[in-house]
């Protein structure tokens, strides 16, 4: 409980910070992104090459302040009663074509019997997307996505596996952190995001991991 607490913690400043800063760079950013526009349609030679570095490094921000700003939502929005299963094949089909471009296949079967889940339907997708990207980014060679459900005290209990990497105890402990990543150009935030949003449905987010074997998500919804 010591750890959730500070889990927790850690999620309320960075949700303080995400609302502050989010907004006060994203249009500022708008404004740069359309004047690097511009210009690198005028650029000539070695000029096009940066402009083309500048309009990415931009888009890099924009995605992370994108993520920052879902953490400043979870107070603000309807839930609704939903289903499970229509929510993830949307996501599905979101990244069937990233997946088979990293030749990933994945497998979804979950209970045709699961229960609603009172929830805010984009909020959730942002979820499985982050799980499911990260496990496709943890097999750049290749291999499996399973996801799994079961019923847990009426609630539901959803289980992502990949055959990836796995992650080291010693970085485990530190995932969820902000701005934690061990990719080049990872965000380090689509975890916290996650647990954000998974906290505000009064749910669970757990990670489980072997090194060289893979990783395992475990997401639990309660019932309403
Ligand atoms: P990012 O994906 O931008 O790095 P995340 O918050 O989504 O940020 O993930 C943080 C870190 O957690 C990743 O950089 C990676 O080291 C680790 N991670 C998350 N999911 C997995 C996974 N399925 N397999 C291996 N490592 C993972
Ligand atoms: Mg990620």
């Amino acid at each position: 409980t010591e750890e959730l607490l500070r889990t927790s913690e850690k999620l309320s400043v960075a949700g303080q910070l995400a609302a502050g800063i989010a907004h006060e760079i994203r249009n500022p950013l708008t404004v740069l992104k359309g004047f690097v526009q511009i210009l690198s349609c005028k650029a000539q030679g070695k000029d096009k090459q940066y402009f083309g570095l500048m309009k990415s490094e931009l888009s890099r921000i924009e995605a992370i302040v994108s993520e920052l700003l879902f953490l400043a939502k979870p107070q603000c929005t309807t839930f609704q009663r939903q289903d499970i299963r229509v929510i993830l094949d949307e996501v599905l089909t979101l990244l069937g074509s990233e997946a088979t471009m990293n030749c990933i296949s994945i497998s979804a079967l979950l209970d045709s019997d699961l229960p609603l889940i009172n929830c805010e339907a984009n909020q959730l997708k942002q979820v499985f997307i982050n799980i499911i990207k990260n496990a496709i980014e943890a097999m750049p060679d290749g291999g499996q996505i399973s996801i799994s459900s079961t019923i847990q005290n009426g609630g539901v209990c959803l289980r992502f596996t990949d055959e990836g990497e796995g992650i080291p105890p010693q970085s485990l402990a530190k995932i969820g952190e902000p701005f934690y990543t061990t990719k080049p150009d990872g965000t380090g935030l689509g975890v916290m995001v996650s647990q954000k949003i998974i906290l505000a449905h009064n749910g669970t987010m757990n990670i489980s991991s072997l090194v060289g074997q893979g990783t395992t998500v475990t997401v639990f919804l309660p019932a309403v």
